[in-house]
């Protein structure tokens, strides 16, 4: 059964609160009391030797879950309640053993793989049906292991590696969403407020540990081009990641956001602010983010900055002179400042993907009036651009990783919501309408983190010309194609 939301609850739900990425689903719930735990003494196996006798485990290990236990179906759920699953299996994993033999099972059972840390996907890739979901949740392990790096387990999610790291006053760069998982985000690239200034969550990556297909340990270390192949395209492709190490920065003490409100948008108005918005998003500086968001006929636009800038109120001058109104803090303490944005639990209706990475304005204004006239006039349908740009696109990190977008510096994302699962088929209908628009317009480049099963050439769009050689990188981890979803690397 869904849940109805009240009225005022709904409201909140569809944007009269402040949030972004994705801008509705992520705001005000509390943040989780689920704490990471300091490191076990466990010692660590060795990489790269291959398992050949069966692993010997116990419940210390994994939890082996199937539809008659009953924890399963706690195990079972996802953020997205559109997307339901059922397995044959759900391996909850508390060691690197337990992975390695969850692994073993589904090959000598010959089931496909999935593989769940946060389990955030817009599409539900982290689960299957009659398959084995390798559930690394309760991995939540963090550690600070100098002054500049820390290393984390898959089962961490960003609000918990907030809450280990902004007390030592350090900072991860990496998404706004609290519960969304780090594994997740990180293997598929991760954007957020501070990606302009230091890359990618994906570009902080140092080093990671995945058991791959055959249950053997593997260390990037090792091998350079596993480390490329994950920053980008490892989820769920080529093994299951069981610790990441990550470099961290200091953290900026403060946090300024412009919140600006455009109310009873017409077409002409949202062409003139789209066409301001791009316009200032060209020259905000590298501490700062950007996001437009046309709600209905309720446009709203945050712009942050982190250090504050003499003059900056003149920078978004030509898109704040537009506004009906505006709400302005200034130099917030950072760590409350970023619990406003940790979002929605979950679980939720909701369809949302990638509309287009963009080079500028120019690729969607031709667009313009259609898009309005779709998302004006279906209550439910979001349209939200987020400026990236800045280190993103540094030569040095394009070199290290398989994220080929980086020449773009806006993403579009289209989000849909609803209440009751009888408007699925009328949301994503509208929906599906509003990406043939972009498809046509020639928008041929999408983020993998927001994936929409509904794209044809999904391999290009979301890898470029990367794809041949992640290809080579699966058939060396995952010759069999055990780690499998609808738009896993294929062979
Ligand atoms: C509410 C919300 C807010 C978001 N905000 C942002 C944002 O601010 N910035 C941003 O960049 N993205 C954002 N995203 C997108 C997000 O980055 C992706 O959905 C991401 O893949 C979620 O990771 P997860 O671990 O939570 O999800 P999961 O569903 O667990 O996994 C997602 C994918 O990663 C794979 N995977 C997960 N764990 C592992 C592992 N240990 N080893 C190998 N593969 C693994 C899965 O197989 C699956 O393909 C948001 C998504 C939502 C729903």
């Amino acid at each position: 059964m869904s849940r109805t939301y009240s009225k005022r609850e709904f409201l909140r739900l569809m944007g009269l609160g402040i949030a972004f990425m994705p801008f509705i689903s992520c705001f005000d719930d509390e943040p989780s009391t689920d704490k990471p735990k300091t490191p076990a003494k466990e010692p660590k196996q060795k990489a790269g030797t291959a398992v050949t006798d069966q692993i010997a485990v116990t419940e210390e290990d994994v939890l082996m879950l199937s539809r008659n236990d009953a924890a399963y179906a706690s195990f079972n759920t996802a953020f997205n309640k559109r997307i339901q699953h059922l397995p044959k299996y759900i391996a909850v994993c508390k060691t690197e053993k337990g992975v390695q033999f969850a692994l073993q099972k589904a090959a000598a059972e010959q089931l496909k793989v999935a593989v769940k840390s946060g389990g955030h996907s817009f599409e539900g890739f982290s689960s299957n049906d009659r398959g084995m979901v390798i559930n690394v949740s309760l991995m939540k392990q963090i550690r600070l292991i100098s002054d500049n790096e820390i290393e984390i387990q898959p089962g961490c999610l960003l609000q918990d590696i907030q809450a280990y790291l902004f007390p030592k006053k350090k900072l991860l760069p990496s998404g706004s969403c609290g519960t969304v998982g780090i594994a997740g985000l990180a293997l598929g690239g991760g954007y957020g407020f501070f990606s302009r200034k230091f890359g990618l969550t994906c570009d902080s990556l140092l080093q990671l540990r995945l058991v791959d297909a055959s249950g053997t340990i593997r260390d990037t270390k090792d091998d350079e081009t596993l480390l490329w192949a994950c920053k980008g395209g490892g989820n769920g492709n080529f093994g299951a990641v069981t610790s990441f190490r990550f470099r961290v920065y200091n953290m900026p003490p403060t946090f300024d956001s412009y919140v600006l409100r455009f109310r009873n948008m017409t077409a002409e108005r949202f062409a003139n602010t789209l066409s301001a918005w791009f316009d200032v998003s060209n020259t905000l500086p590298d501490e700062a983010f950007g996001a437009y968001v046309l709600n209905g006929k309720t446009l709203t636009v945050l712009i942050t900055t982190y250090k504050t800038y003499s003059g900056f109120a003149e920078t978004i001058a030509p898109i704040a002179d537009l506004a009906d109104s505006k709400s302005v803090t200034l130099a917030a303490s950072l760590p409350q400042a970023m619990k406003r944005y940790y979002g929605r639990k979950g679980p939720i209706f909701f369809k949302n993907a990638s509309c287009g990475l963009y080079r500028d304005k120019e690729d969607i204004l031709g667009i313009k009036d259609e898009l309005f006239a779709q998302v004006s006039g279906n209550p439910g349908i979001v349209f939200q651009v987020n400026t990236l740009g800045g280190k993103i696109n540094d030569p040095g990190f394009a070199a290290g990783s398989c994220y080929p977008h980086r020449h773009l510096p806006f993403l579009g994302e289209l989000q849909a919501y609803w209440q009751q699962e009888s408007q699925e088929s009328r949301m994503t209908t509208t929906f599906e309408a509003i990406q043939t628009l972009f498809r046509d317009s020639g928008i041929k480049a999408h983020y993998r983190n927001y994936p929409d099963i509904n794209f044809k050439d999904w391999e290009t769009m979301y890898y470029g010309d990367h794809y041949a050689r992640l290809q080579e990188v699966k058939r060396q981890y995952d010759p069999e194609d055990l780690f499998h979803y609808p738009q896993s690397i294929r062979l």
